[in-house]
């Protein structure tokens, strides 16, 4: 029988056995949240042309240095240029072009000067009209660049860099309408116990519903995987065999619930040894001191606790980190910050314990207290709750006021520790 880990040795054993997928091409829109496999090159200078960044007159600097309210700079307006059209009128001395935000600069102007500061002497301000200038521009004032974003053939984003919603803006400015990303990986989530009936049922006596099959699936969906929920498996190794057997050819991850304790008709460590690997089985880690390791195959293994709340914590510390590793992201831990801690919490000191709690921001910095009750059995103190609150192994007793690391469970793994 393996030893008992710790977290981090169980988290490197789990890594190890974890390969980045293969790439696949996706649309454009559906690379959000993923992470980009081949460096983006643009196939265009963005901005493509000089254009201007306010709605006015295009001048030349030259003719309105001397402008001011009391004496204007009056120029002929030759060309009006909305967004979208273009003119190679140039704009000699003593004339403007009248132009939109977003619309190409004209030969000859080297300035924008914003229509708040101009008023019209003759006409409407349209091709034909005169208008007053009111105070000068310096060439290139509210000129936007062509290429200031990219240059064609440069990059723009790297292969390896997570795509957000300004990257999906500079992929399609940049002409992608699809881009390489490695693939979501699958997942299969297998719920064991012989008590478990579908949530649709009302549960005959002894029966409960199979909720980890739906939380651990949220929580992979959550991870940027694609969760295959399958039938419960009841505690007979037979059927626990042919679950994961299939499980191995479908799936680039397996994770199941429950079977994995000293009880007598837990039947996940002995077929995950008989169909491959079991790497390991204890845990130094509360709740959830069970968690199981290995793989059938090449497809990594994991055996979460049945309790509810084990479940969900051990995801949160073991197979969602994997998961995003499979991804290709590089940040695999979600920020943590110190909180003050609000109460007394007693513990034993062989484990760790991540305990669900709330952080708020307090006069001193975050306070941390605990979000309810914390049986494992129970999920709703994971659900009021915003982090883990960790308190190391080693030490049995903390008190109020002491500072207590937690990880913020409501912001993603984006910032590296
Ligand atoms: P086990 O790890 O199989 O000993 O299960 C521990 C506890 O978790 C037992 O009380 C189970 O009834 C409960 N449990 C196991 N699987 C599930 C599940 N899929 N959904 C909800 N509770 C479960
Ligand atoms: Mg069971």
């Amino acid at each position: 029988m393996p030893e008992t880990m710790t977290v981090e040795e169980a988290r490197e054993l789990l890594f190890a056995r974890v390969r980045t997928l293969d790439a696949e091409r996706v649309p454009l829109l559906e690379s959000l949240g993923r992470v980009l496999a081949e460096d983006a090159l643009s196939d265009i200078d963005v901005a493509p042309f000089d254009n201007s960044a306010m709605d006015g007159f295009a001048v030349r600097a030259e003719d309105v240095a001397e402008a001011d309210e009391d004496s204007p700079a009056t120029l002929d307006v030759i060309s009006h240029i909305g967004a979208g059209e273009y003119s190679e009128m140039p704009v000699g001395p003593g004339q403007a072009a009248r132009i939109m935000t977003g619309a190409p600069v004209p030969p000859g102007a080297d300035a924008v000067v914003m229509i708040e500061f101009t008023h019209p002497v003759t006409g409407d301000g349209s091709v034909g009209s005169t208008v007053a200038i009111e105070r000068p521009v310096s060439a290139g004032e509210n000129i936007r660049r062509k290429a200031e974003e990219v240059r064609a053939g440069e990059l723009v984003l790297l292969a390896g860099e997570g795509i957000g919603a300004a990257a999906i803006g500079l992929l399609a400015s940049t002409g992608h309408a699809e881009v390489a990303v490695y693939r979501r990986p699958r997942v299969a989530v297998i719920s064991t116990g012989s008590e478990l009936v579908e949530v649709a049922e009302k549960p005959g006596p002894g029966k409960i519903r199979n909720s980890n099959s739906y939380s651990i699936a949220a929580q992979v969906l959550a991870a940027g995987g694609v969760p295959l929920r399958y039938p419960i498996v009841p505690d007979e190794p037979e059927v626990t065999r042919q679950s994961f057997e299939k499980a191995a050819e479908e799936s680039d991850f397996i994770v199941t619930s429950g079977g994995v304790s000293v009880g007598d008709f837990d039947y996940v460590k002995p077929v995950l040894e008989e169909l491959g690997e079991l790497v390991f089985c204890k845990v130094a880690m509360r709740p959830g001191n069970p968690q199981t390791m290995g793989s059938i195959g090449t497809v990594p293994f994991f055996g979460l606790p049945g309790n509810p709340t084990s479940t969900y914590v051990g995801f949160e510390i073991f197979v969602r980190p994997a998961l995003r590793l499979m991804q290709g992201f590089v940040t695999l831990d979600r920020p943590r910050v110190v909180a003050k801690l609000a109460h007394d919490v007693k513990k034993k000191p062989d484990r760790r314990y991540y305990l669900r709690a709330r952080l708020e921001r307090g006069e001193k910095g975050f306070e941390a207290s605990l979000a309810g009750s914390q049986s494992s059995a129970l999920l709703t103190a994971a659900h009021r709750g915003n982090c883990l609150l960790v308190l190391p192994e080693g030490e049995k007793f903390f008190s109020a006021g002491e500072t207590v690391e937690c990880i913020r469970l409501d912001m993603e793994e984006g910032v590296p520790e």
